[in-house]
């Protein structure tokens, strides 16, 4: 009988590790205590519309996520900017676009930044040092996570308005910190992966459809269709080793065994379900920490953005979305604001976030000083990653434990990348390859 691999649950994480098992030939078990797969990425009804918990972007150097979206059959519902073009607007001072030319990396940003109208000339000339600074920084130097990206840019000339008008454009919406929180180790990583390794690495993606549709129901049915058993509404509340070295997993009062388990669930929960055989030390991520991101949905009664999405400067609204189709909206605009290190939102009444966010928009976008608010939602994800500040690194453990049957997966695991949806298949694809090599099976799947 083959080998018994059991996946514990459903985020991307999970759902990569259950595909990369079932393709090597395991018999693969996943146990997600939601009635649903997607795990952080997910999309609910409200008065007939449809809404994301949270607005999901990634790029096309997110070359592992673009492949699960293609395995689980949602490439259709997905669309990649055939060339980096983002509308940065500062209310009152108008549009300035960052864009890539066709020159090589990093050659391709130099016009697009050496004419962004939001920082004053003497700020463009200082980009240079920084940009020349981040190139030459070694990804791999453990001791870039003592230090916050914001005083490394200080300490290379960057005023702070550059820092709000341009790094923090990127970083928060990518580490979900600001520069002067987040670990220079990520940060330096998303720039030097996403901006300067190759010129097409920053085009931008998104699902044109809900987030449920392409990863909950999509990846349900390419779990299925590859014979991977999918418990949906099942909680693992224990997992322990048998005297035989075997594994026992607690679900719903009932024992479950397995040759090797995959734990793809939060930081947290696997602090707590990891045998202490497996990993004595759990207690250093445990406590990795969280930090919220909020989205606010509003409806429109005619279109006020002219983009796809738009990016604020000098206005609290960071980045803003045209979700009009995917909503299910046969008139007017929806648009979705999408806060990141949104410690300062997340215990805001609605109410309160209608009155300041309404007008924001009608400075941003003229258009919607004469349009009517036909509704306001908003989704707070508490923990919608772990704190990406410096010191992380260290608590982030591999996809290994002391045991080799026993693996780790998830975003807040160490995959070099910031918590996103492309660290996320990262990690369960590698954690799915180390437990068929526990069993004995090989795998034809990248890391
Ligand atoms: C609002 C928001 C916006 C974001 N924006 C972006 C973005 O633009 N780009 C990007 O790349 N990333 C973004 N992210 C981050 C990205 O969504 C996550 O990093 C990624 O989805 C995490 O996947 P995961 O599988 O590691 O964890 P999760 O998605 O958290 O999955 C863990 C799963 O484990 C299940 N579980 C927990 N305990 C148990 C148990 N005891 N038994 C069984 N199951 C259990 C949970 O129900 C959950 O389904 C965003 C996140 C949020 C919340």
């Amino acid at each position: 009988m083959s080998r018994h691999v059991v996946v514990v649950g459903g985020g991307l994480a999970g759902c990569a590790a259950a595909l990369t098992c079932a393709d090597a030939g395991a018999r693969v078990t996943l146990l997600e205590a939601r009635r649903r797969l997607g795990g952080a990425t997910y999309s609910f009804q409200r008065d007939g519309l449809w809404f994301d918990n949270g607005q999901h972007v990634h790029l096309r150097c997110c070359t592992a996520y673009r492949a699960f979206i293609d395995r689980i059959g949602a490439s259709e519902m997905v669309a990649m900017q055939r060339r980096l073009a983002i509308p940065v607007i500062r209310p009152g001072h108008g549009v300035a676009w960052i864009k890539r030319a066709g020159l090589a990396a990093p050659l391709h940003l130099a016009r697009s930044l050496g004419t962004y109208r939001h920082l004053s000339l003497l700020e463009r000339l200082q980009l240079g040092r920084a940009l020349i600074g981040l190139m030459r920084l070694d990804l791999g130097d453990a001791s870039l996570d003592a230090h916050t990206f914001g005083d490394w840019l200080r300490a290379r000339g960057q005023s702070d308005s550059s820092l709000e008008a341009l790094w923090d454009l990127i970083v928060l919406p990518t580490v979900n910190l600001p520069s002067s929180e987040a670990s220079l180790s990520l940060a330096a990583m998303v720039f030097k992966v996403g901006l300067l390794s190759d010129r097409s690495a920053a085009d931008m993606g998104y699902t044109t459809t809900t987030l449920g549709r392409a990863h909950g129901e999509q990846g349900l049915r390419a779990l299925r269709a590859a014979g991977v058993d999918v418990q949906l509404g099942v909680a693992v509340s224990e997992a322990g080793v048998e005297p035989g070295g075997g594994l026992r997993l607690r679900r719903q009062g009932e024992d479950l065994a397995a040759d090797a388990i995959v734990l793809a669930v939060p930081h947290a929960q696997a602090a707590r379900l990891v045998p202490a055989a497996a990993d004595p030390h759990a207690a250093r991520f445990a406590d990795l920490g969280a930090v919220p991101i909020v989205n606010l949905h509003v409806i429109y009664d005619r279109p006020v953005m002219p983009y796809p999405f738009a990016a604020g400067v000098g206005t609290p609204v960071q980045w803003v979305f045209d979700r009009t189709e995917a909503a299910g909206l046969s008139d007017g605009q929806a648009l979705a604001v999408s806060l990141s290190g949104a410690v300062a939102y997340a215990q805001v009444p609605t109410e309160d976030l209608r009155e300041q966010f309404v007008a924001e928009l009608a400075r941003v976008f003229p258009r919607a000083r004469e349009a009517q608010v036909r509704g306001f939602y908003v989704t707070r994800e508490h923990q919608a990653t772990f704190r990406q500040a410096p010191g992380s690194l260290a608590r982030r453990p591999g996809p290994r434990t002391a045991l080799p049957n026993v693996l780790l997966a998830g975003a807040w695991t160490d995959t070099g990348w910031p918590a996103t949806m492309e660290g996320a298949v990262r990690s369960g694809n590698r954690a799915g390859e180390h437990a068929i090599k526990a069993l004995g099976l090989t795998t034809s799947v990248a890391a």
